[in-house]
């Protein structure tokens, strides 16, 4: 199984700050970068357009939250994974994100709209664990969503903000638990923030975490090159024993992986 986790908005820094240790143990368990950058405009809705066709907003031609239909369409990582006769399944509480896929992709996708609380999550959480546990599907996707919430409400870094951070590792350890032995997985931020609000090239709005763990990554390295999130897709099919599309321009993370 390749599960795929977004903590959106999450800070590298504020794994630290927050004292995340499940995030740290993840570190430790495999290969990690805590300088990835995002893509311009750092929002949710290009960053994940471009995580999941790895191309940047330039191509795809989103550029706010609002859905319109990519400028030039290529298949992202789950028609590519469809193709191969993956299953992908989608547990998510942010509506906008039902548009990453074509109609007819998924095999399963759980949405519902969260409450404007700190436990905006849980429900959502409770679903992926149940989906992973089930070990159904080929690539799962989970997104977490409050921890973005919590910095439009308090402020990046905000006491507010990093109890959020905390409260969404205690999840993460809990997600991982449920895991199979021989997943492989990746998580982190599609961007960062400043204030109470992301979206510039500043480098608190573009630097993200980004982790990578299971049997075939070495484990407690620092990937040294430079990762951006168009990177994403090319690895997760990697995971899946996929060739990437010729049309992503992201690329495989080859020196993370043990045969490197
Ligand atoms: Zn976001």
């Amino acid at each position: 199984m390749v599960v795929f986790v977004m903590i959106d908005g999450l800070r590298p820094d504020a794994i630290d700050a927050a004292n995340c240790t499940t995030l740290r143990a993840l570190m430790s368990r495999g290969a990690s970068t805590m300088t990835a950058q995002s893509v311009m405009p750092s929002v949710t809705l290009p960053c994940h357009t471009s995580i999941f066709h790895s191309v940047p907003p330039s191509r795809h031609g989103i550029t706010t939250n609002y859905y319109i239909p990519m400028a030039r369409p290529l298949p992202g990582l789950v028609e590519v994974a469809r193709t191969a006769g993956k299953k992908s399944a989608f547990v998510h509480n942010w509506e906008p994100l039902r548009d990453l896929n074509r109609p007819e992709q998924l095999v399963y996708s759980w949405y519902h709209e969260p409450p404007l609380a700190p436990n905006y999550d849980d429900e959502m959480h409770a679903e992926a664990v149940r989906v992973i546990t089930n070990r159904r599907y080929d690539f799962v996707f989970v997104y977490y969503g409050s921890v973005d919430t919590a910095g439009h409400a308090y402020g990046w870094m905000e006491p507010g903000y990093l109890q959020q951070c905390k409260h969404v590792d205690t999840l993460l350890g809990q997600l991982v638990a449920a895991m199979p032995a021989d997943t492989h997985c990746i998580v982190q931020a599609d961007h960062g923030g400043h204030d109470r609000n992301h979206g510039t090239d500043c480098a608190e709005d573009m630097t993200i975490p980004w982790i990578a763990f299971g049997p075939k990554i070495k484990p407690n390295y620092t990937v040294t090159r430079r990762v951006s999130l168009l990177d994403t897709a090319p690895n997760l099919a990697h995971m899946l024993g996929i060739a990437p599309h010729e049309e992503w321009e992201g690329s495989v993370v080859t020196e993370m992986y043990m045969d490197a």
